[in-house]
């Protein structure tokens, strides 16, 4: 295993060339731009592949345009290991959310080609098309097309927000088949695949705070969300005394404080979650400085990596709603509620991280993501699934993301040393 993570570590050039390449070819003043199914994601795609030809890798393609490059096995019949991520950006984001999954899947194929390795299954570093989804605002369409889990009207319903062209357009001309994926059978069959791993850049700042290089991933957020949550109190006089109040604003930013109260109570019984109110007004029209409000809108963002949790949540959710609308005396329309399933990581592969760090004298520390990743996509297939986060500074989705290709070379280590002791 040491002599396969030795030669993975040697090929640091090729995934510094690659980054160096993306980057030149798809930033736009400060940022990157590569855009799901345009142009510059299907430059990414197909640099990905040129490198993978040098390296002697097969390269495929599904219906969705994703990108397989795969290192054969001894048993082509035996379930695959894939390793990948995304390769499409947001606007004016940076090289290496997504890209340094793909990446890294490419270079620890490299290195273990080099080391002489003959794996009993075929081990695949997979670029995924269109995580970040900017212009579509559909999740994670390539691994959900790969898995057969896109919802069948998402095709031609999903409409490029500014041109209003659909997604099967988009997938048709990067070189995709929406007829095949709209007939299937999916290009991956969930029960087929050994496991998924997704290495990617931290989204937040705690790996650069606790000065760790690496972090093996502790689950991917589920949620609940309400876009648009409506307070209806009743307007009236700034003199009317408290007992005759109907007071929007009380009402909503005591909800919000009972929030961040069951947020802290939570964290101290040793649970995961995150809570936020990302809008919260009045209503300009009518809002004034002598006046009790009496209309108060927010959104709700409830999150956490245990699915058990996330259930709790809502319940405690609900019963503060009723309890402050009976004290306030206001109606809480809750209006639409969103869900997302929790990606649950596979306990023996994360445990298995874990040691190989360990091993490998690498400092590392557990993290739950704070984000949603194509590997929620494949833990909800029923895949076993694990991420390893690399740190970042200045957080991700901006131009000024930041990524130590020391600590990546760490990050691609470790996934080298699973892959070298499971793929023998
Ligand atoms: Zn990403």
């Amino acid at each position: 295993m040491t002599d396969a993570v030795a030669a993975i570590r040697r090929r640091q050039g090729l995934a510094e060339e690659l980054f160096a390449r993306l980057a030149a070819k798809t930033r736009v003043g400060p940022g990157i731009r590569r855009p799901s199914y345009s142009a510059e994601e299907n430059f990414a795609h197909e640099l990905c592949a040129e490198f993978a030809g040098r390296i002697g890798l097969e390269v495929t393609r599904d219906a969705a345009a994703n990108t397989y490059m795969t290192l054969h096995g001894r048993d082509r019949s035996a379930p695959p290991i894939l390793m990948g991520s995304h390769l499409d950006s947001v606007d004016q984001g940076g090289n290496y959310d997504g890209a340094a999954g793909v990446v890294a899947g490419l270079t620890v194929l490299a290195g273990l080609k080099d080391a002489g390795m003959a794996p009993a299954r075929d081990l695949t570093a997979m670029a995924v098309r269109a995580e970040e989804s900017a212009w579509f605002q559909v999740s994670y369409v390539g691994s959900r097309s790969a898995l057969g889990a896109l919802p069948a009207d998402a095709l031609d319903r999903a409409r490029r927000i500014d041109t209003g062209r659909t997604l099967a357009e988009h997938i048709a001309e990067c070189g995709g088949d929406p007829d095949r994926l709209r007939e299937g059978p999916a290009h991956l069959d969930p029960k087929r695949l050994r496991a998924f791993l997704e290495l990617h850049i931290e989204q937040g700042p705690t790996l650069q705070a606790k000065g760790l290089p690496i972090a093996i991933g502790a689950g991917i957020p589920g949620n609940f969300r309400h876009p648009r949550i409506v307070v209806e109190g009743a307007y009236g006089h700034v003199g009317y005394s408290r007992e005759f109040r109907r007071d929007a604003v009380l009402a909503a930013s005591s909800l919000v404080a009972r929030l961040d109260a069951l947020w802290a109570q939570t964290l101290a019984a040793g649970h995961n979650m995150t809570m936020t109110v990302g809008r919260f007004f009045t209503e300009s029209a009518h809002h004034a400085l002598t006046k009790v409000s009496g209309h108060v809108e927010l959104s709700l963002d409830m999150r956490s990596t245990d699915p058990a949790r996330v259930k709790a949540l809502e319940g405690a959710f609900e019963s503060i709603v009723r309890e402050i609308a009976t004290e306030r005396g206001v109606e809480i329309d809750l209006g639409a509620r969103t869900r997302a399933e929790a990606g649950v990581m596979d306990p023996a592969i994360t445990l298995a991280l874990r040691e190989g760090a360990t091993a490998l004298g690498i400092d590392r520390m557990d993290l739950p993501s704070p984000a949603g990743h194509d590997a929620a996509a494949f833990a909800a297939a029923g895949v076993p699934t694990a991420m390893i986060f690399v740190r970042n500074d200045k957080g991700s989705h901006n131009p000024d993301e930041r990524m130590e290709i020391a600590d990546f070379m760490d990050g691609t280590s470790v996934l080298g040393w699973w892959l070298a002791r499971n793929a023998a």
